[in-house]
Order: C-alpha cells, then structure tokens, then sequence
C-alpha cells in the first residue's frame, strides 16, 4: 500500500483516514488517481483540480464510516467504484453486525485499490454481465439454509462469511483447519482469484493451455478432488509444489492460493518502497538476504526481481514480530515450483504472458 500524506498539511495518513488528525481537514480517496485529496475544513462537495471539473462527495457508505472513498456528484448510485461491487451487506440493525462489516470494508478497499493498480477489470456485476459482486452474509437467521452459506466464489459472486470479521471465531476455524494464516484480506485475495481466472485464463485457449501446463490440468472433477482432498490430507510432499496444503486439492485452488500470495508479496513490496525499507542482515552470507525497495512492484516486469526482494523482507519482519511475540507475518515457504506460477500469473496480468 502506497503512504499518504496530508496534501495541506503533510502530516502522515493511513489508506481508511477521512479526517487529518493534525489540521482537521477531510480526506476522500479518489480512485482514478490513486490520491488520498484533502478536501477543505467543511463538509461540502468538492472540486479536485486534478480530476476535472466534475463535483466529488463521499461515498453513501461514508455515513457508516465504512468508506473514505470519493463518487462524482452526478453518479447516479452515490457508492464508490469499491461499494457498487456489494450485492448484499449484513443487517445493520443487529448492533453487532456494524463491526463487522467495517472491518470486512477495510480489507475489500485494500484489495480493490489493488486490483486497480494492476489495471484489472473492476466492474459490478450489478450492471455488467461479467462483473464482479459481493455478499457479506451472515449464518445467523439464515434457518435451514445456513450451512450452506460459505466464503467462496461462484459465477463473479463472492460470499464472505459475516464470521470472518469475528477473530475469536477466525482463529478458531483456523486452528480447527490446521491452517498457518487466515485474514479477511486473505479470503478476499484468494475468492478474487477464482474470479479472474475465468476472465483472464478460462476467457482465452492460448492463456488457458499455458495454465494447464503451469498449475496442471483443472478439467477432472473439482467436487471429488476437494472429497479427497478432506479425507485423505494433501498431496504428499506439498510444500515442494504448492504454497499452501490446500492448494495441492485441485489446480483451481491452487492457482486461487498462488493468486492469493502473489498479491500478498505485492503489497507488502510496495509498502516497503513506500518506507524506503532496507534489509542488511548481520550475517557472514547475506547476498541473497539482503534487499532494498528500490521499486514499486506494481511497475516491475520481472517477477524474479520481485520475489528477490520479498524473501529477504519476510525474514526480516518475522524476525521482529518474533521479537514481539506475535506468529510470523509470512509463514510460508516459496518454493522454486510456486516462483514459476507466480510468474505465469504476472505475466498474464501485466500481459507478457511468454512463459521462460
Ligand atoms: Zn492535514
Ligand atoms: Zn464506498
Ligand atoms: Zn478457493
């Protein structure tokens, strides 16, 4: 994630800020710049010089406090390019709910002002076919149905349990998952990734061989592979072909997870060229430890250059949360195998899909 900072008075902001602590302006976050603008004292609607003469207001969603984002005067929908992608939000007439779906908010934002970044198609399913859209559904007062409402993705609709957004219950399911990470932005990254597999991979034979040449062949059934995938445990020896146990259950998952970590190590790369963060460890071998952010990822063609970079920065910062006591930021291993997919899946984002 990009650092902002107050445009009238420098002080620094976070991605969610609506307001400077330090002089009290309003923020809004204007998409098609990628700026956190400072708006002015007063709550109005505004002029952004470097967007035209168009009029910006918040985002209906910014009576919640759920969104910082900015909508052009005249949209007739009054929700930001990140709110018109939600198809349902939970009852915010159970108190609890509220809390929830702000923390839900948060990480959908991060990962659309991600997906924008990457120049991918971000479009509502509410209005376009091939769309994208989300249900934040609740289990409770879902009566006989509600084992069936899931985290998943089907057909541009992703489900996010309401449960996520509870970390007692996240941990718990996590635990009982044998899982090393689970987060909100975790979900949304990989339930996104099954998405953009049909728009960018199942859409195009070329791409679509490349894939089955990558990730394996994804055409035997995906029902019996996830039977067999729970009964039996993960393929053996995983970790030297996979990200995750999970995605050695079938190649849909498996590119889901790769998807998921790619956009993972991209983010944290930025934020780190963002800080400036360099790493240069005390040790007598430091040539593949050692890193500086000296580029946005978002602008680098080689995915080998990326993940250089990423491997040295994850030891890094899991040696300070170690030092705090906290699980590992990245705990995870990425193995040769797992390079090569990721790279397939930058080069069909950044559209250099020649494989090497
Ligand atoms: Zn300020
Ligand atoms: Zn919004
Ligand atoms: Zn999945």
């Amino acid at each position: 994630m990009k650092l902002f900072q107050c445009q009238n008075c420098n002080h620094p902001l976070f991605f969610e800020n609506d307001t400077c602590e330090q002089c009290g302006y309003h923020l809004g976050y204007l998409d098609s710049t990628f700026d956190l603008v400072a708006l002015g004292p007063d709550l109005a609607d505004w002029t952004i010089p470097k967007a035209g003469s168009h009029r910006f207001t918040y985002c209906k969603n910014h009576e919640y406090n759920a969104c910082n984002w900015l909508v052009p005067k005249t949209d007739a929908t009054g929700f930001c390019t990140a709110c018109k992608l939600n198809r349902t939000i939970p009852d915010l007439g159970i108190k609890k709910n509220l809390k929830k779906w702000k923390r839900i908010e948060v990480a959908k934002h991060r990962l659309i002002y991600q997906l924008q970044k990457l120049s991918l198609p971000v479009q509502s399913k509410l209005y376009t076919e091939n769309g994208l859209c989300f249900d934040f559904l609740s289990r409770k007062g879902a009566g006989a149905n509600a084992k069936t409402i899931m985290t998943g993705h089907a057909n541009g609709v992703v489900t996010i349990l309401l449960s996520e957004a509870d970390s007692v219950l996240r941990e718990q399911m996590k635990r009982d998952m044998n899982e090393r990470y689970r987060t909100l932005i975790g979900h949304f990254r990989h339930e996104v990734g099954h998405y953009y597999w049909e728009r960018l991979i199942f859409s195009d034979e070329k791409i679509l061989d490349d894939f089955r040449q990558v990730f394996g062949d994804e055409r035997p059934s995906y029902g019996q592979a996830l039977k067999d995938y729970y009964k039996n445990g993960p393929q053996k020896k995983w970790r030297k072909n996979f990200i995750s146990k999970y995605a050695s259950s079938h190649p849909w998952e498996d590119w889901a997870e790769t998807w998921a970590h790619y956009l993972h190590i991209l983010d944290t790369l930025e934020t780190a060229y963002y800080f400036g963060i360099k790493v240069k460890p005390d040790l007598s071998n430091k040539k593949h430890m050692k890193m500086k952010s000296a580029f946005d990822p978002y602008n680098e063609l080689s995915f080998k250059k990326i993940v250089s970079k990423a491997i040295p920065l994850f030891f890094a910062i899991n040696s300070v949360n170690r030092s705090m006591g906290i699980a590992d930021v990245y705990p995870f291993v990425i193995s040769k195998a797992v390079i090569k997919k990721m790279e397939f899946i930058h080069g069909v984002v950044t559209k250099d899909v020649a494989l090497n």
